[in-house]
């Protein structure tokens, strides 16, 4: 074996369980590579294109120091590399997102042009998407049915590392690598460890200390109760196989309903396969007369305090300001803010998706567009158009001591307990200067459920 073989990295930022890598190396001497594209860098934002430098720069040290970086348009930048080190083949883990599936068809056009190919082994998911049907063929919309059957058909285990694996160093372009130090040293946020080492250990630590209770505490945001290891899934230092045999000979409730929510983000790649434009616009057509208000005048001044975390509403103030500082939202309230923004506001769930994505480390497009379209009642929620989260008794239900809300909203610290989410109720609910509600939730439940049952008529 003389050759050498390109290993491209993009949503599998590791070296261990990586079946590409495997494939890759046995075809010749690897050169791993990552390719900033400068578009894609921009619309990512500041947190998100932070993490994903820090995971390329933990993947370098992976990788011994020989992660070629480069800028450019992946289409042409490739094909380039592949030519310089004289690899006909180049390795990937299959792109699933629309995007990422126009480009890598591009580019293995590109490669067959000059007698390569893109090889791609595995997904970013246990099990990739488009692979679970009915039993007549048909994708799945409705997530339980899909559960059901994505664990029957099972999963495999870890990739094991390749027999024998040469390195090759290419050079990196000084330019690209000033980039990902420099994003990382801007970052608004507090990055947790970067690298499969330290997803990993956090897995471990996860399984160890907090699997057990879940179950039962895994909507409490109060408490840290669930496993933050959507980051590391988002850049994949960690797969989901890896994630799924840690739970190896553990049972309970906690178990079952952890691999439940691993589920969830294989549903949502595999709707997002047979859907692609759901990535933008509503997956249920019948809701498409749906009245909107425009994001200008006073909602603009109300979408930019929901934004702020200045809504009146301690719940959803404390989920949004989570957001900006941390680069992450517990999920019962990311429903919360989604069911404030879209049926208290009235603005259509692509707004509220943008801001997540310019705020979350996890920033995914199959999760984010389509936990939006299940809260906002036009994608697969089999339930939709009656469901508006109340960010009150959430609040009180899911923080019943109010210390979630104590701890991002510190204009309500003098607030005892749950009082910490009326604030009105109180006489000195205001002292702390926390702004007055920006609209009646009631009134406004009822604005979007004649909404809603219009748009069905
Ligand atoms: P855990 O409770 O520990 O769950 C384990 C893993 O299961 C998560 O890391 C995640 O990969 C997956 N998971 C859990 N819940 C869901 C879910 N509802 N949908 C899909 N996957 C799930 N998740 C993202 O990864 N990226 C996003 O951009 C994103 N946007 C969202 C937007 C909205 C409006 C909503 C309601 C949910 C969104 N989610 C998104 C799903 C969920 O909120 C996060 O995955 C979860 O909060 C991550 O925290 P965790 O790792 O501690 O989760």
């Amino acid at each position: 074996m003389t050759g050498s073989a390109l290993l491209w990295l993009r949503r599998d930022l590791r070296r261990r369980d990586l079946p590409a890598l495997a494939a890759a190396a046995g075809r010749g001497a690897v050169v791993p590579l990552f390719v900033l594209d400068p578009l894609m860098w921009e619309r990512a934002g500041a947190v998100r294109r932070a993490w994903l430098a820090a995971g390329v720069l933990a993947a370098d040290a992976a990788y011994e120091g020989a992660l070629c970086v480069r800028i450019g348009d992946p289409r042409d930048v490739v094909p380039a590399v592949a030519e310089q080190v004289g690899a006909r083949s180049v390795h990937v883990s299959a792109e699933t997102t629309p995007a990422g599936r126009t480009r890598d068809r591009q580019v293995a056009r590109r490669l067959a042009g000059a007698g390569g190919e893109l090889v791609a082994t595995g997904s970013p998911y246990a099990l990739g998407p488009g692979v679970v049907r009915t039993a007549g063929g048909a994708a799945y919309r409705v997530f339980t049915p899909f559960a059901r059957a994505w664990r029957a058909a099972g999963w495999p285990g870890p990739a094991p590392d390749p027999p024998r694996l040469t390195l090759r160093f290419v050079e990196s372009d000084p330019a690209a690598r000033a980039r990902l130090h420099e994003a990382v040293a801007g970052c608004t946020v507090p990055l947790p460890p970067a690298g499969e080492d330290a997803a990993l250990r956090r897995c471990r630590e996860f399984v160890r200390s907090r699997l057990a209770s879940y179950a039962a505490e895994r909507d409490r945001p109060d408490l840290d109760a669930t496993s933050r290891l959507s980051p590391d899934l988002k850049v994949g230092a960690l797969h989901p196989r890896t994630v799924l045999a840690c739970l190896a000979g553990r049972q309970g409730p906690g178990v079952d309903r952890f691999v439940t929510e691993l589920a969830w983000r294989e549903f949502y790649a595999d709707v997002l396969w047979h859907h692609p434009a759901s990535a933008r616009t509503d997956l249920r057509g019948e809701l498409a007369g749906l009245s909107y208000d425009e994001v200008d005048g006073d909602t603009a001044q109300r979408v930019a305090a929901w934004r702020a975390g200045r809504t009146g509403y301690p719940f959803v103030d404390a989920g949004m300001r989570q957001l900006l500082a941390e680069g992450w939202m517990h999920n019962r309230v990311r429903m919360v803010v989604a069911s404030f923004l879209t049926k208290d506001l009235h603005v259509w769930w692509p707004v509220g998706a943008r801001h997540f994505l310019d705020h979350l480390l996890d920033g995914d497009v199959a999760s984010n567009s389509h936990g939006w379209q299940w809260v906002a009642g036009t994608g697969t929620d089999a339930a939709p158009y009656v469901r508006v989260f109340n960010p009150v008794t959430q609040g009180v239900r899911f923080d019943p001591d109010g210390d979630y809300v104590r701890r991002f909203v510190p204009e309500l610290a003098h607030l005892p307990a749950a009082a910490a989410h009326e604030p009105w109720r109180h006489p000195d609910g205001y002292r702390g200067g926390y702004p007055t509600r920006i609209v009646d939730h009631e009134e406004q439940r009822r604005v979007a459920l004649a909404r809603y049952a219009a748009a069905r008529r």
